[in-house]
């Protein structure tokens, strides 16, 4: 298949890395070439990015910079905490972009036109991530079930461009990773991809209720004890995931924050 990559991030890099085998793939990233950048804290966990990164032959450890042992948490009310880390890291994530791209044809400093990639490819893979100007950098806080339609005609989105960020946390990275690998598994199959995606993500909407309610002031422990509880359940179960250890005490901190 010959297909359009429109967004050279997390997402799209990833996407030329796993499809360049078997299909003609092309990407288009507005930034130049030499102000091609990722705006992000570049923290993420070891164990599922050697595990992702793995599936498209590509070494993660060499591109990570910093390995955390501790989390040291300051909320706005001034309590402050640690959080011991397992795995959580930093790493150039602009490197391994461009480690992801290599050997792909890449156009930079163009937002190609829908009519014009609809004429050319068989396949337009919207991996835009979030339009984000240089004041504020927000992430995008509406969940994939709150992004849909994910397909339409010839463009599938895949990452933040339909919503696969961790709602707590802010993370993005591996979500965006995670929705590409269902795309590639589901290639061909757009229903089965948004059928996995919902269900992949379905504990994020879950997340995002009571990150809303928090940011409304209208949080109730009373009321939502057992949403939050639920949300501790994910991330206790997942905390190899995380990269960090999880405590129900911790959660209680930031929801009476
Ligand atoms: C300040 C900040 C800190 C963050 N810190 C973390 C963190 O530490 N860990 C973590 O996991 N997540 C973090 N995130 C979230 C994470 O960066 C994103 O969720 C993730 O990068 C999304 O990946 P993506 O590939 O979907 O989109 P992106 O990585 O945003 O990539 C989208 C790409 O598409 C390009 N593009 C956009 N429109 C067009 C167009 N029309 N034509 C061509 N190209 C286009 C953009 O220039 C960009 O290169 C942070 C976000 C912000 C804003």
């Amino acid at each position: 298949m010959k297909i359009a990559v429109v967004g050279i991030g997390v997402a799209g890099s990833y996407l030329l890395a796993r499809l360049k085998k078997d299909h003609e793939v092309i990407g288009y990233e507005r930034m130049t070439e030499k102000k091609h950048d990722s705006i992000c804290a570049w923290g993420t966990i070891k164990s599922k990015m050697d595990e992702l990164c793995s599936k498209a032959d590509i070494d993660f450890e060499k591109h990570v910079i910093h390995d955390g042992k501790n989390l040291y948490i300051e909320m706005s009310n001034h309590q402050r905490f640690d959080i011991r880390l397992k795995g959580l890291c930093t790493y150039d994530k602009i490197g391994l972009i461009h480690d992801m791209a290599d050997g792909c044809e890449v156009h930079y400093d163009v937002a190609p036109k829908l009519e014009e990639l609809e004429k050319e490819f068989d396949l337009i893979i919207d991996a835009t991530g979030f339009h984000r100007p240089t004041v504020g950098r927000p992430i995008r806080l509406a969940t994939p079930d709150l992004c849909e339609p994910f397909y339409h005609g010839k463009v599938v989105g895949v990452g933040e461009s339909i919503g696969t960020v961790y709602p707590l946390l802010g993370e993005g990275i591996i979500p965006s990773m995670v929705c590409a690998d269902l795309f590639v598994k589901n290639l061909g199959n757009n229903e089965q991809y948004r059928k996995d995606v919902l269900d992949y993500f379905a504990i994020y909407s879950k997340v995002l209720n009571f990150i809303k309610s928090k940011m409304k002031g209208e949080f109730s422990l009373a009321k939502q004890f057992r949403e939050l509880f639920n949300v501790y359940r994910y991330m206790k179960k997942n905390e190899d995931r995380f990269g960090m250890e999880i405590h129900m005490k911790d959660l209680m901190k930031i929801a009476k924050a």
